[in-house]
This record gives structure tokens, sequence and C-alpha cells, in this order.
């Protein structure tokens, strides 16, 4: 048995053989940038090619299914920036966030970038998004696609977001944690977690969460998310890290067609499956 396997039957029992048998290769998924391009027009376009699939929880989602990642990076829609590919799952927490125009939203862990321009699409471009992310090399890759997406209402800053000042406020905060990554494991992808990189992960993303407490403002929103499904990195953090901050969950509400694993009550949990990776997003406030 893997170390995976093993912490997969601590959190979930008889149910973890179901969770890695949907560690599977999936079809190419985007998502259409609004603020480029118009959804029904694109995916048209893509019907025709691909036989494209809308998603019934986000109209600007689809599945490609007959789609070679490769190829469709060498399409016009793609170097235009007018669509983006990205994981269905991964579109779960800017949802969730729900952004709206005129509202200061921090992304304090944003490389290389799919939620925060995610983000600036469900607002219109009208947010004031600050997005930080401290590795040189992936914030480039962020600075890159914030570009290519026509994303303009953002300052991008290169910085460990554990040191943001603590007198910032935002109303709005997408934690998005660097995470063991145990949703995205596939068979080309295979997993190299253990017991000790699991705490690690956990050490740091302890840290982010209290930092994002304290920027939050009274009454905020704050969007949890990981692409783990390991108990240690989502929900025993949040019930160990939210009461003694004075923050509490609110019930993510919707998303009734995504294959869910049992998690705390309010919390989606994602079950990895043919369509979806393995991934976790709490809405909490204070
Ligand atoms: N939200 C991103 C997206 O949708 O494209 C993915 C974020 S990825 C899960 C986590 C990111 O956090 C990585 O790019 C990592 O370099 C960054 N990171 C890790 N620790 C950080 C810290 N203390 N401050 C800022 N960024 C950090």
């Amino acid at each position: 048995m893997s170390a995976l396997s093993a912490l997969l039957a601590r959190d979930y029992g008889s149910l973890a053989p179901r969770i890695e048998a949907g560690f599977a290769e999936r079809p190419v998924t985007l998502r259409i940038n609004t603020l480029k391009a118009d959804a029904d027009e694109v995916f048209s376009a893509l019907q025709k090619r691909y036989s494209a699939v809308r998603v019934p929880w986000y109209a600007e989602a689809l599945v490609l299914p007959e789609a070679e990642e490769q190829e469709l990076s060498e399409t016009a829609l793609y170097r235009e920036g007018k669509i983006y590919l990205q994981s269905l799952s991964s579109m779960l927490p800017p949802l969730v966030l729900e952004p709206k125009a005129g509202e200061s939203v921090l992304d304090m862990t944003a490389a290389p970038g799919g939620k925060t321009c995610e983000i600036a699409a469900l607002s219109g471009d009208k947010a004031l998004i600050t997005a930080y992310e401290r590795d040189k090399i992936r914030f480039e890759r962020l600075k890159f696609n914030l570009e290519r997406q026509g994303v303009r209402r953002v300052t991008a800053i290169c910085r460990d977001a554990t040191q943001l000042e603590d007198f910032y406020r935002f109303d709005k905060i997408l934690l998005d944690a660097p995470c063991s990554g145990s949703g995205t494991v596939t068979p080309s992808a295979p997993a190299r977690i253990d017991g000790a990189y699991v705490e690690r992960c956990v050490r740091l993303q302890e840290k982010l969460l209290k930092k994002a407490l304290r920027l939050l403002k009274i009454g905020g929103t704050l969007v949890y998310s990981t692409c783990s499904v390991l108990k240690a990195e989502n929900e025993e953090l949040l019930r160990r890290v939210l009461p003694a901050e004075g923050a509490r969950l609110i019930p993510v509400e919707g998303f009734a067609e995504v294959p869910r694993l049992p998690s705390a009550e309010g919390t989606l949990a994602v079950l990895p499956d043919a369509l979806y990776e393995g991934f976790f997003v709490a809405k909490i406030t204070k």
C-alpha cells in the first residue's frame, strides 16, 4: 500500500478505493473568458470541431471530449486569451467567492492565475484585485496570463503573503492554498505524498489561513480551497483554526451535479472521477 493509499484509508475507510479509482486521465476542460469573448460564440465554434459539452453549473465552462491540449493551445482562441484551460473543480472557488464590482479582493496565492482571471471575469473586471505570489518564476506566469486574459484591475505582487501588513482589510479573500495535490493524482502524474509532506503543507496552510482571517473585513467572505482530499489540509485545519480566530463556516450552496465526498457540514469536497479532480472548498466569514 502506498503512503497516499494509507492516508486515504485513514480518512475515508471503505470509500478510499473509490477515490483512487477516480485518479484518472480526464478530457480537456476550459473556461471561456468573457472579458474577451462571447460564451455562446466560442461554444458554437468549439462544438463544431470538438463536440464541446456545456457544464450545468457554469455557462462559461466547457468539456471537450475529442480535444488534445496541445492542439487547442495552438488555436487563435487560446493565443488571444479568449479561453483558459482549467479543470472543472478549480473553477469552483471563484464562483463560491462571488466577486462583485467595486469589492476589494485579495487572491493570496495566485499563480499561475486561472482563478485570478476568473475572479476578474466574474466581476466584469470591476473588482479591485490584489494578487500575491511568492515564487518568482510562477509570478512571471501569473503576469503573462493576466495580460493575455485582458485583466486590468489587478495589482500583482511577488511576495510571501504571510508577510502582508495586518492593517490591510479586504471584502473578499481567496486562499487557494499550496497543498499536497492529493486530489490531482493521475496515472501520468503519480503521487509522491507521505505524512511528513502533508504536515509541512498543513503548517504553511495554517499560517496563510490565520493571516487571511486577520485581513478579512468583519462580515467579509473568505474562500479556502485546496486540490487535496486529505482532511488534515481541509476540514481538520478549519476546525482547529476558525473558532480560535472568531470565524465560522457559511454553507456552500448549489453545484448539485458535482460528485461529492463526505465532508464537514457546509463544505464541498469533490470526489475525483472521470471528469473532476479531487478538491475542497469552504466559505468562511467572521
Ligand atoms: N490559485 C492559483 C491558480 O488558480 O492558478 C493556484 C495556486 S497554487 C495551488 C498555490 C500557489 O501558492 C503556488 O503558486 C505557490 O508558489 C504559492 N505560494 C506558496 N506559499 C506562498 C506564500 N507564502 N505567499 C504567496 N504565495 C505562496
